[in-house]
């Protein structure tokens, strides 16, 4: 079948104006991710399985993408059929269930969420624009909401569509008929798909509890050292939402502080214990302002203070892009590991520093059972880090006991084995993408 056969078949299948010829693109770090030969908009789950089973049938590449803001190389788009699941933004709240398209920007879905007495309990410290299904592909562990729990204790199900052409429901919902009301009670597979960055399957919506927003309070400060902090992060966790500590290369040095306490009771709730958690920062070295309630208005979606947990306003993506590009490093620790890799980070922004790079932000979110630390290098016109930059970092922290976090093509080839059950892992590949079409090379499945 030729180019000008398969585009006809694509367009019969979701419509000839959600089959968009692409220009080569590029993601978040300004790296080439390669020409598709079209980017496909299905607009239900049944269009996203004819379209697998078309590719599988002609034996095409086909990758789920999203606004490609993953900076560690997942993507490989080369005369692929790249999947934009951005039309699939169904919502129903039913039974304290959310159901949600996994192509809402997640910015907006939680403010739709908050229309209506819920909210979303975790995303990324980022701008909003990012898709929900790829909250489940990339294991969203880190960013705002992460004393709440990672994504994988969040949802309930995930509804997708394996490279084999099959769509299917994890969780309670795999009985047909049945609503995604629980996740446990016998194998299943959510914890399959997250973080498998395309290579399984296409995320086409997920299921998670109905949570109303928290009362919250935020604390802000600074502190001349994080190590007086990693007992808190543990110590602390059900009390706060977002736990967050950084340090910027331009900065004074000083470490910035915010944690969000919360109640999910009341407003005199969460400001009794911001009290008490302000005492607690000040005994580790913190200056600790005055404790703000965020609003009435902001719980709601509506309000500067809400917008304030977002990096810029939405679409602001857009406008990073156009004057930097991003290189980042992420890993999961145990609290046990957090200063040996505290340390290796801290040698990293010393790299980036000595390279010219003009901003390196080190980040720490806490949870209650791990810490998330990056290493986000905001790289300017004119300024440089490569790829084989980063190579000591990955070889240092691969020497301490953390989660290879978001493989992708970035970690070395043998990191992979740090993810252990290797056959398993492949085994696995093999039965969801028989024929090898979906996100070949992605590190986990090579
Ligand atoms: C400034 C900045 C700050 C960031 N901060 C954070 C942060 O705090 N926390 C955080 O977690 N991340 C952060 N990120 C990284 C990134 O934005 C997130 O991981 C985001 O969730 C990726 O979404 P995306 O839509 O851009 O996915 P893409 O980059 O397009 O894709 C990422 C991966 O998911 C797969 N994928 C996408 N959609 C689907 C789907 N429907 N089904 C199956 N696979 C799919 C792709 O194939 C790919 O492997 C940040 C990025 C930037 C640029």
């Amino acid at each position: 079948m030729d180019g000008a056969a398969v585009h006809a078949a694509l367009a019969a299948l979701v419509g000839d104006a959600h089959v968009l010829p692409s220009p080569a693109l590029t993601d978040s770090t300004g790296r080439d991710v390669g020409r598709p030969r079209w980017v496909v908009q299905p607009g239900s789950t049944a269009e996203v399985v004819a379209l697998v089973q078309l590719c599988r049938e002609r034996r095409i590449v086909i990758v789920p993408v999203g606004s490609r803001t993953a900076y560690w190389s997942p993507l490989r788009l080369d005369n692929s059929v790249a999947v934009d699941v951005s039309r699939l933004h169904r919502l129903e709240v039913a039974n304290g269930v959310v159901r949600a398209g996994a192509g809402w920007p997640v910015r907006l879905l939680d403010q739709a969420l908050r229309r209506g007495g819920a909210h979303l309990p975790l995303h990324p410290d980022a701008f909003g624009d990012t898709q929900l299904g790829s909250l489940v592909a990339t294991a969203c562990t880190s960013g705002i909401g992460m004393g709440s729990g990672s994504w994988g204790q969040i949802l309930t199900g995930v509804e997708w569509v394996s490279g084999a052409g099959t769509a299917m429901w994890t969780g309670a919902a795999d009985r047909s008929g049945v609503a995604p009301f629980m996740r446990e009670g016998r194998p299943e597979l959510t914890s399959l798909l997250l973080g498998s960055e395309g290579g399984l399957g296409i995320v086409t919506e997920l299921a998670f509890r109905r949570r109303p927003p928290p009362w919250r309070m935020r604390l802000s400060g600074q502190a001349p050292s994080v190590l007086p902090l990693f007992p808190l992060g543990a110590e602390l966790a059900g009390v706060y939402d977002t736990f967050r500590v950084q340090r910027t290369s331009r900065g004074s040095g000083e470490w910035t502080v915010d944690v969000w306490v919360v109640s999910t009771f009341s407003a005199r709730e969460a400001a009794e214990r911001a009290v008490e958690v302000a005492r607690r920062l000040r005994i580790a070295g913190v200056s600790v302002r005055a404790p703000e309630a965020e609003t009435a208005a902001a719980r709601t979606g509506r309000s500067p203070d809400y917008d304030e947990r977002w990096n810029g306003p939405l679409n602001g993506l857009g406008d990073f892009l156009a004057r930097a590009s991003l290189r980042g490093v992420d890993v999961n620790a145990p609290w046990s590991a957090a200063e040996a890799v505290l340390h290796v980070l801290e040698n990293l922004v010393a790299a980036q520093v000595a390279a010219g790079v003009s901003e390196s932000r080190l980040a720490m979110y806490a949870a209650p059972d791990f810490v998330n630390f990056g290493v986000h290098a905001t790289v300017l016109p004119g300024e440089s880090w490569s790829d084989e930059d980063d190579t000591p970092t990955y070889d240092a922290l691969l020497a301490l006991p953390v989660i290879p976090y978001r493989v992708g093509r970035r970690w070395p080839r043998g990191s992979a084995d740090a993810l252990g059950s290797r056959d398993v892992l492949r085994a696995l590949k093999s039965a969801c993408d028989p024929d090898g079409i979906l996100a070949p090379g992605v590190g986990p499945w090579s």
